[in-house]
């Protein structure tokens, strides 16, 4: 069969409210068309984030009524770490609310002023956690992720010879090295097998730990699988093994590819790193085996990290993704290639070419989205990146996209087939869209509040 159905069937279903047009505009002008200020249940579809928006199993429910909500070494203590052993392999494991947590843990234990971390591509919140300790966090993407209209395989390497360049050059700077799977900064680009085995072998040789920002692993694994010379036979839980099995250490939002809506870990094989970390964990987090989450949490995501790695949950989940942006490409649409794990990129520079920068092209095209068809996305680009922290000066981000995030086992494909339909309709009249004008602004992460006001068409009807 050529169908990839989703290996799910629904046994529980939350209703989403349908709005007309005439509803959207109003709403839209009441929350200063910025669509962070749109109530939920005003968005048919939402796409905002994959983070902690995943529909959980029936079994992952059950685990939840077991679980052991006792302050010290509960059950489900017990359970979580057992998953988190089988899965990844590390000794020690550290429960946190959420990844940023793990992050701030992590880095709190060995990052100085002046420290220097690399990565492919630092998260935003992995970036703020080094700045804010006075290290300075270092984007070293593969020459590939800078084309966003390529199809190699795998755009989200690190690239080796800049990593091994700064070792030589300030390697006493750098307390370890990192890589995040898959490049969520880039695209939801997958690292390679070879890649990640490069990096520990010169991380080691400069006697730096190797930390994997592990996030969306099981996606990356079936990249893996399905796209390195080698890995067609291997089962997803030997590739996660064997990529871990490179690491010294790795941060994990749960939110993402443990398939929960609340949790993430730290995890290392330093049992002096180990005992530094759980001391600060206890400081802000929580005792050692709850770690600021609820008996019932450390469960639900025992159960998801295996689920996780079924083959054809994978399946379905890359090629729901890549189902949306093979048909905006066929269509003409620009979207970023080849299709990431988690998210379609719109790309707002080449869909609206009349609108400047400094117009917002991102903000116009997601407005849009939701006034035309209640489609929530994000936009990333001068509105998110534009102002410089440091001068206050407004310039142009180097890319202006519309993320259309896919949330896990939430949508079918009727509703990827109305995103599509919805996106190509807006594309066959984007002359018509004009730039916006910010109206307010707060003084920092504008995109969250600002409001917004449209400008007047800047061309006539299409020709
Ligand atoms: C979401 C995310 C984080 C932070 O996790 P939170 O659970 O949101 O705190 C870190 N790194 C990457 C790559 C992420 O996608």
């Amino acid at each position: 069969m050529r169908t990839i159905i989703e290996p799910f069937r629904i046994k529980s279903v939350e209703p989403i409210a349908m709005s007309s047009v005439e509803q959207r505009e109003r709403w839209l002008a009441e929350a200063g068309y910025n669509l962070f200020k749109l109530p939920a249940d005003r968005v048919l579809i939402d796409l905002l984030t994959d983070s902690g928006t995943s529909a959980m199993s029936a079994a992952q429910w059950s685990a939840v009524m077991a679980g052991d909500e006792s302050y010290a070494g509960a059950r489900s203590w017990f359970r979580f770490e057992e998953a988190v052993h089988e899965v990844f392999g590390f000794p020690f494991v550290i429960p946190t609310h959420q990844g940023r947590a793990a992050e701030r843990i992590l880095f709190g234990c060995t990052v100085k002023p002046g420290d220097v971390v690399p990565n492919n591509a630092h998260f935003d919140t992995t970036r703020a956690n080094i700045e804010y300790l006075g290290g300075v966090a270092v984007d070293l993407p593969c020459p590939a992720a800078a084309d966003p209209s390529t199809d190699e395989p795998f755009k989200g390497d690190l690239d080796i010879d800049a990593l091994a360049a700064l070792l030589e050059e300030q390697g006493e700077r750098v307390p370890l090295v990192m890589v995040t799977v898959t490049n969520n900064t880039g695209g939801g680009q997958p690292v390679s097998m070879a890649n990640i085995r490069a990096i520990s072998e010169l991380a080691h040789r400069h006697g730096k730990p190797f930390y994997i920002d592990a996030c969306r692993f099981a996606e990356n694994a079936w990249f893996i699988k399905t796209r390195e010379p080698g890995y067609a036979d291997v089962g997803v839980p030997d590739i996660v093994a064997e990529m871990f099995g490179y690491a010294d250490g790795a941060t994990m939002s749960a939110k993402k590819d443990a398939l929960v809506n609340i949790g993430g870990f730290l995890c290392t094989r330093d049992p002096s790193l180990a005992e530094k970390e759980r001391n600060l964990l206890i400081l802000t987090e929580g005792f050692t085996t709850y770690g600021g989450l609820a008996g019932r949490d450390l469960e639900a995501i025992a159960v998801g990290l295996r689920e996780v790695l079924a083959e054809d949950y994978l399946r379905y989940r890359i090629v729901s993704t890549a189902y949306v942006v093979d048909h905006l490409h066929a269509a003409g649409v620009p979207v970023l290639r080849p299709a990431g794990g988690h998210a379609v990129y719109l790309d707002a520079g080449r869909f609206l070419p009349h609108v400047p920068a400094l117009q917002y092209p991102g903000q116009s095209l997601s407005v849009e989205l939701y006034r035309h068809a209640g489609i929530r996305g994000v936009e990333i680009g001068t509105v998110m990146a534009g102002r410089d922290p440091v001068s206050g000066a407004e310039r142009p981000a180097r890319l202006e996209l519309v993320r259309l995030a896919i949330p896990r086992r939430v949508y079918t494909q009727s509703h990827m087939d109305y995103v599509v339909e919805a996106v190509v309709e807006v594309f066959t009249r984007r002359q018509s869209l004009s730039g916006y004008r910010i109206t307010a602004e707060p003084p920092f992460l504008r995109h969250f509040s600002a409001s917004f006001e449209p400008l007047e068409a800047v061309l006539a009807a299409p020709k």
